[in-house]
């Protein structure tokens, strides 16, 4: 059977400081066949991420421009900065076999299960609502103002868990990363991402 395999998009979300970016970075250094989804974002760049690595950091007008030239396959203004999925960093690698996580916000999701409903969606949740705090102050990244937004919206955030095909509460790391791993691992068996395969062996 040849090993030819349609891609799967991964999304993952939840709530500002629940532990995401860490989570993503532990599963890409264990699985090379996924390739991060590099967003375009309107937020100024935070001490140590890199351009065009962490994100792509557009001017308001760049990110207008790309809006008017519909290149999002997802958009939304999430914490007062503006961010979207650009179709450049997912449609090809999905066709050619590649895993494309998404590290997006609930109203980008929503609109990604929508245009692809085969999405694998994963939430991660936070102990509680407290340790979600620490966890973003300890961070030392945001400003108080930025921080309370942040706790404000993530109430809001996990009402929409149901809407997600997996949930994963992040409390012990090494856990939560291996229960990723697992979901993973049994989603790249889906019969329908063998149909290409077998289409090409006829
Ligand atoms: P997000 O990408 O969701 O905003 P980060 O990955 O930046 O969150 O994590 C926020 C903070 O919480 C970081 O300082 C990170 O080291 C810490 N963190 C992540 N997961 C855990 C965990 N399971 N237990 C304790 N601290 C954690
Ligand atoms: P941060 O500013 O902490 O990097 O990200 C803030 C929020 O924006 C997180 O919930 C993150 O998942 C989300 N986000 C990052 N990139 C995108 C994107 O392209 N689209 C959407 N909708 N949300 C994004």
């Amino acid at each position: 059977m040849k090993e030819h395999l349609t891609g799967m998009l991964l999304v993952i979300s939840g709530p500002s400081g629940v532990g995401k970016g860490t989570l993503v970075k532990w599963l890409m250094s264990r699985d090379p066949s996924i390739v991060f989804s590099v967003s375009a974002t309107t937020r100024a760049p935070r001490e140590g991420e890199v351009n065009h690595r962490d994100y792509h950091f557009v001017t308001e007008e760049e990110y207008d421009r790309l809006l008017a030239e519909d290149a999002f396959l997802e958009h939304a203004t999430v914490h007062a900065h503006r961010y979207g999925t650009l179709k450049s960093e997912v449609e090809e690698r999905i066709a050619k076999g590649q895993n494309v996580l998404l590290d997006i916000d609930v109203q980008g999701a929503l609109q990604v299960m929508e245009k692809a409903p085969d999405a694998v969606s994963v939430f991660i949740l936070p102990p509680s609502f407290e340790e979600l705090e620490r966890r973003l102050r300890g961070r030392q990244t945001e400003t108080e103002a930025d921080i309370e937004r942040r706790l404000a919206n993530a109430r809001a955030e996990v009402k929409l868990l149901p809407r997600y095909t997996y949930a994963i509460v992040n409390n012990d790391l090494d856990r939560a990363c291996q229960t990723l791993e697992h979901i993973v691992l049994a989603e790249k068996q889906r019969t329908t991402r063998y149909l290409a395969a077998l289409t090409e062996d006829e």
